[in-house]
């Protein structure tokens, strides 16, 4: 469902016309060389397009206007080849509304020790050319990506292609539709927020509709599709005869295809439900929305859209990547003295991307909301690091926290808790992580992922201007206090600037 080949970035060179046409053949050449290899390494998601070299304030701002005007233009990297005097790019970035990196490389690697000359030096001119560059966006208070390295190394190609996959998960956010079936779950708080904020914020759109503008959907389902449905999951899921055949089945397989004809229909890319409002749906959905995220929408249960939004991002951030990302929730803990941990999962909406074998697909009661018995997927989720991330609204701002964790194998078999499940320890132990989150106001809904790292959401911090606290393994109580103190007073000086 998700095609981010339809994404690209902007490579612009800048340079000046001091040192002659001679110099400035070679920076176009060396682009050149340069975009061509980047695009063909594994690491780099989607297109770079060359951009030609920028020498005069007009060129830089007219390369900006036209990144901002053309819609598949999720970003520009900027890298001064050359020293690129930088009042030339006052105009040019004072526009600009797509993210930025500087790359901040040189097209020789090594210094020929002796064969270096003023040649050579007039054109290898990123050491101070990035420099002049750097203030000015600085000077400029602008946010972006600074990359360092040589562009051959494939770890600082990495970091390029992550941050991509970043400004095209952003690029989304500006065009995304949340639609929310029911409302919040009631007196719940975290789960709330300012839409009107959110939009100006991070750009998606969340509206609210009935489960009655569901009901023209499963009106349309037929039998025949119910069947075809349901061969399908015998084809991806283990699956018994009793509950292939049962009526549960059919009406989670009723459910997903009016689902999924609702959100096509509407154009949305992330959706909410709340097992309060479900009247005229005879289960809650479970399988639906599990295959549903699998097939990359953004889901959050109980209402929760910010939730549902940020897994769509970064859904759309990890197309290719191995691991997966979820919906999840810190369900219960495990104390132990050999290192505590959490036990993440949820009454049924967990994403199979992140499933460590093949799910089994079971019917159990639900001791909640009073339907009928739901269809859902049950499995394991898969050892090795994860995020979790939670975007939460502050009042005067959002605020994004995120908990490295290690996810460990599942030892024990737990035959009375068929639901998708994954057992972790936080980073730095469960008790600093635990504090610092409920310090921090995280919520308990989280998007999990084993496919992105904390640099893609730092990144996105960055391009999105939202606060992001961080608990990792270098993570103390002490410290992580005063940040929350000092961000107060960051974000209330510099965040009424949209
Ligand atoms: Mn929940």
């Amino acid at each position: 469902m998700i095609n981010s080949n339809q994404s690209e970035v902007w490579f612009v060179t800048g340079s000046q016309h001091l040192y002659g046409d001679e110099t400035l053949q070679r920076v176009a050449a060396n682009t050149e060389v340069m975009v061509k290899a980047l695009n063909d390494s594994p690491e780099i998601p989607f297109s770079i397009k060359l951009k030609a070299t920028v020498t005069t304030p007009d060129q830089i701002h007219c390369v900006c206007k036209s990144a901002n005007n053309e819609d598949q233009c999720v970003g520009i990297i900027v890298w001064m080849h050359t020293f690129s005097p930088a009042k030339m790019w006052i105009q040019g970035l004072k526009i600009l509304s797509k993210p930025i990196a500087h790359f901040h490389t040189q097209f020789n690697e090594e210094i020929p020790w002796s064969g270096i000359d003023m040649d050579f030096m007039n054109l290898n001119q990123s050491a101070h050319g990035g420099r002049e560059f750097g203030f000015m966006v600085s000077r400029m208070r602008l946010n972006r990506k600074v990359i360092v390295g040589h562009w051959k190394d494939s770890n600082v190609r990495q970091r390029l292609g992550n941050w991509m996959r970043v400004a095209t998960g952003w690029h989304s956010l500006q065009h995304m539709k949340v639609a929310r079936l029911g409302d919040n779950m009631r007196e719940v708080a975290v789960t709330e927020g300012d839409k009107v904020e959110a939009q100006l914020r991070l750009g998606i759109s969340v509206n609210g509709y009935g489960l009655g503008d569901l009901q023209a959907h499963l009106d349309e389902v037929t039998s025949r599709d119910v069947e075809e449905m349901i061969d399908q999951y015998s084809e991806e899921y283990t699956i018994s005869d009793a509950v292939q055949q049962s009526q549960s089945l059919k009406d989670a397989a009723k459910i997903e295809l009016a689902l999924k004809s609702f959100l096509t229909t509407g154009g949305f890319e992330a959706f909410t439900d709340t097992f309060e409002n479900l009247h005229g749906l005879k289960q809650l959905p479970g399988i639906s929305v599990q295959r549903l995220m699998a097939e990359g929408y953004g889901f959050g249960a109980e209402g929760d859209w910010k939730t549902a939004a940020l897994l769509r991002a970064v859904k759309i951030m990890d197309v290719g990547l191995t691991g997966g990302s979820s919906f999840m929730e810190d369900y219960t803990y495990h104390f132990s003295k050999d290192g505590s941990m959490v036990l993440g999962s949820h009454m049924l909406e967990i994403c199979p991307s992140i499933a460590k074998n093949k799910p089994h697909c079971e019917v159990h009661p639900l001791s909640i909301g009073g339907k009928e018995d739901p269809a859902r997927l049950v499995f394991n989720v898969g050892e090795g690091p994860a995020i979790n991330l939670s975007l939460i609204d502050m009042g005067n701002r959002f605020r994004l926290v995120l908990n490295e964790v290690d996810v460990v194998e599942q030892e024990r078999d737990l035959p009375q808790l068929p639901v998708a499940r994954a057992l972790w320890h936080p980073r730095p132990t469960m008790e600093i992580a635990a504090q610092s989150w409920i310090l921090a106001g995280g919520a308990h809904h989280t998007v999990f992922s084993k496919a992105i790292t904390t640099e893609f959401i730092e990144d996105l911090a960055e391009i999105s201007g939202i606060e992001l606290l961080i608990i990792d393994s270098e993570t103390s109580i002490r410290d992580f206090k005063d940040r929350i103190r000092w961000n107060e007073v960051y974000y209330h000086s510099f965040q009424n600037n949209l």
